[in-house]
């Protein structure tokens, strides 16, 4: 969006200025003013953004050409610059900081709270929010079985896709024998339309570390690797700086917080397979073997990395745990719902007048994120399209479609699954009235088709004849009875396939001829 140029001129302002400063700029602790790059703050349909402290002046989509203004005014004098500040379409109201703007309001941002409010690449701003305390606790206060005991009790469920309670996960390691055991933290984020593992770790990268690190403590191992996807060159730089700058702090090495334990964390770039995401493929992309996934059991917890007991868990995940360990675990189920203890982070996409990332307590209706986060559904234009709503496909390829009857639905794990759905990694693609949901279908099994490793039989060959099935409904080649034999393949590719990918990959076409079945059956009389 062209936020390096805007932080260059008004740096180049600040420079110019004959403030009565001393200026400094990135971060030093002397100086009285400091510049920062952030990451993401997630509010990206009106980027760039510049926050001015400490009045929290909030302005966005800031061009260079607004820096001297902004220098003058707000940096030079304490005036905000009004033509920048955020005026909310629905009220008409002037928002001078993050707490007046309803996109902010209405979220809960725990795991996110740091994003775009530190710099990223500065482990010494990250300890002056308390990062790295959950760590130092883990490390020189509580017992492994005491980390699994709050972790487990918090209701912590695997943000990636499954929703395995965390602490089980952990704990399946417990049993398993030898001395030797890994951690690893799965950043392939591979659905099309999610980028929350991405500003995690773009924009706190310290955080998914420390999360890394209680894990470690509490299963015993002394090696670790972050598995980052390779199309994310910023994130593999961040995280690669950030394990540099913690082992030159001594966080992490041979003598981690002074206590004589070792962890090694080491940073992998994805081989660029969406499948590499399924932690068995993970596993064989990290041993240098082709990424494809094994059947299970026997589960990475028994036998993972190099054959050891492995704990693999996503970013998000990883990140939520260091916030269990410092504020306990009652802290953590006060917020979500009674099965889905907690916040989630989802990227909100598509025909929304507010598109980024936002993080929300599991409970809150799809409505409330909708139009009271996302502030409406939109035209191709992006004009606010008045009852224009027609469905949200959750969770990427692997999930499915809500509709208009689940507007009012609390969205958790298990409303979701109850309805074919899943929460998935948290991608929210807003669809309006306008949407073909035959298209939709086709676009993510497209995705899947392209995806598939070619393993297993039932995906392999059944996901390519669901594609030309829909291809044919799409150019009007088919009957009736096309339709009800895409729904018997999608059935048979769902039952008979190896891993995730092929299990879910027929979700999109299941749901959308469940809502939307007369779509299908008009491409099918009316043609085209
Ligand atoms: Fe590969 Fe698909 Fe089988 Fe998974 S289900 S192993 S992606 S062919």
């Amino acid at each position: 969006n062209g936020s390096l140029k805007v932080f260059e001129a008004i740096k180049e302002q600040v420079e110019k200025k004959d403030l009565n400063v001393s200026v400094k700029l990135e971060s030093d602790k002397d100086a009285d003013v400091v510049m920062a790059k952030t990451g993401c703050r997630g509010f990206c349909q009106v980027g760039p953004l510049v926050t001015v402290r400490p009045q929290e002046y909030h302005y966005v989509r800031v061009k260079p050409e607004d820096a001297a203004e902004i220098v003058e005014s707000s940096v030079a004098d304490d005036k905000p610059v009004e033509r920048l500040l955020y005026s909310d379409p629905a009220t008409g109201n002037t928002c001078k900081t993050t707490k007046d703007i309803p996109f902010y309001t209405r979220q809960k941002r725990t795991v996110l709270d740091e994003c775009g409010k530190i710099d990223a690449c500065n482990i010494e701003e990250y300890i002056s929010h308390e990062g790295y305390f959950a760590a130092r606790k883990a490390f020189t206060q509580m017992q492994p079985q005491q980390i699994y005991d709050e972790v487990l009790e918090s209701g912590l469920r695997g943000r990636g896709g499954g929703g395995f309670p965390t602490g089980k996960k952990w704990a399946l390691t417990l049993p398993q024998p030898g001395e030797k055991k890994y951690v690893i933290c799965n950043g392939d984020e591979g659905d099309p339309g999610a980028f929350m593992d991405r500003s995690l770790m773009e924009g706190n990268p310290h955080r998914v570390l420390e999360g890394m690190m209680i894990a470690a403590r509490a299963i015993g191992a002394d090696e670790a690797y972050v598995y980052v996807r390779a199309e994310y060159p910023l994130a593999v730089s961040r995280v690669s700086e950030a394990v540099r700058d913690a082992e030159a702090l001594g966080i992490l090495g041979d003598d981690v917080f002074g206590t004589g334990e070792s962890l090694k964390i080491k940073v992998l770039e994805g081989a660029g397979a969406f499948v590499c995401g399924e932690e068995t493929a993970l596993i064989a992309s990290i041993e240098g073997r082709r990424g494809m996934p094994n059947p299970k059991p026997p589960f990475p917890a028994q036998s993972g990395l190099w054959g050891r007991p492995t704990c693999i868990n996503n970013v998000e995940t990883l990140a939520t745990v260091p916030l269990i360990i410092q504020h306990g675990a009652e802290y953590f189920k006060s917020m979500g719902t009674e099965n889905s203890a907690g916040t989630k982070t989802f990227a909100l996409t598509g025909h929304v007048a507010n598109t980024g990332l936002i993080e929300v307590p599991f409970g809150l209706t799809l409505r409330e994120i909708v139009f009271g986060i996302g502030g409406g559904v939109t035209d191709d234009d992006g004009n606010i399209f008045e009852d224009g709503f027609k469905a949200v496909q959750c969770g990427g390829p692997s999930g499915g479609c809500l509709t208009e009857e689940h507007l009012d639905l609390p969205i958790d794990y298990d409303n979701l699954r109850n309805i074919g759905a899943m929460v998935g990694s948290g991608g929210l693609v807003v669809m309006n009235k306008k949407t073909c949901m035959v298209q939709i279908a086709h676009f993510f099994m497209q995705f899947t088709q392209n995806e598939s490793c070619g393993k297993c039989v039932p995906c392999r060959e059944g996901t390519k004849q669901m594609l030309r099935l829909l291809e044919d409904i799409i150019e009007a080649r088919a009957t009736l009875e096309t339709i009800d034999l895409l729904e018997r393949v999608a059935s048979a590719v769902s039952k008979g396939s190896l891993c995730g990918l092929g299990k879910t990959a027929p979700n999109p076409v299941l749901t959308t001829l469940k809502y939307f079945r007369d779509e299908y059956t008009a491409h099918v009389v009316h043609g085209k």
